[in-house]
């Protein structure tokens, strides 16, 4: 089995740190992982995210994050892993980015200087409004009106080329919050777009851990998914080293369910299918 999303942001880069979440990955019968730190850890992705803390229609506590983030560099957290896998480590170099619509270009270049083995989208931003930071960020706002726009939001992210899986595809419910509408319409183009792009995605325990306590994607998302042919990947979506793995069970019995048969792994951004184990 793999996680195929881990985020190291909670400890410093070094061996150290990364071969805890190794160790716990073992412990759950995990053979590979791929570390996805968020991109807006790293310095170099500074410019894609500065639109954000411009302008009238921006956010207090969204200024306050961009201020303080961004403190690390691309070049030594890629050194890290390849240190990980010189040292015996089954670890993938991966990284979770942003879709920013107005960013793409921005995004495209600085993607296209490194060597991942894969890249994870993911969409935690609408317009200038991070959605996912906390609760109270919801105050005030129009629930079906979120959805509908962060699946547009997704529809751009999966047409942008910019990536190879598209994480936590239904994360806009997080919070637990329901749309009063049938959103199956936006869902669809979504997963139509992804299936036209080759694009995978991602079966995540994490919502397990989150007030809503669904998986990521409910049931009859990951079905349309199947009968579309798009492939999927494990994650966990872990932040500490003991989450690594976390519920890879229930995200097999899912996707088995779905009529899922194989996983993917991927190595220098291109997929491999593995059997998922009975
Ligand atoms: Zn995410
Ligand atoms: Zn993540």
């Amino acid at each position: 089995m793999i996680d195929y999303h881990i985020h190291l942001e909670n400890g410093p880069l070094t061996l150290d740190w990364l071969s805890k979440f190794w160790e716990q990955a073992q412990k759950r019968g995990i053979s590979e992982i791929a570390i996805t730190e968020h991109c807006h850890k790293f310095e170099q992705f500074y410019p894609a995210f500065e639109y954000l803390a411009e302008g009238e229609n921006g956010y207090d506590y969204m200024r306050d994050w961009l201020s303080s983030d961004f403190q690390a560099s691309l070049d030594d957290y890629l050194e890290l892993l390849e240190l990980g896998k010189q040292k015996g480590i089954p670890v993938k170099k991966g990284i979770e980015v942003d879709y920013l619509e107005q960013s793409e270009e921005v995004l495209h270049n600085i993607l296209d200087s490194y060597a991942f083995d894969y890249i994870l989208g993911s969409v935690h931003v609408i317009d200038k409004w991070g959605f996912d930071y906390f609760p109270e960020a919801w105050e005030g706002k129009d629930v079906d009106e979120a959805y509908q726009k962060y699946y547009e939001t997704m529809y751009k992210a999966a047409n942008s080329g910019l990536f190879d899986v598209m994480a936590h595809l239904d994360v806009i419910k997080v919070f637990g919050h329901k749309p009063t509408t049938n959103m199956d319409s936006y869902i669809d183009k979504v997963l139509k777009a992804m299936a036209v792009n080759k694009l995978t995605l991602e079966v995540s325990t994490a919502g397990l851990r989150k007030p809503v306590g669904e998986m990521y994607p409910t049931k009859s998302i990951l079905q349309r998914a199947a009968a579309l042919q798009i492939p999927i990947t494990i994650a966990s979506d872990a932040h500490y080293p003991e989450d690594v793995g976390a519920d890879w069970e229930k995200a097999t019995m899912l996707a088995r369910r779905c009529g899922y048969r194989e996983y993917c792994v991927f190595m220098r951004r291109e997929s491999y299918a593995e059997k998922i184990p009975k």
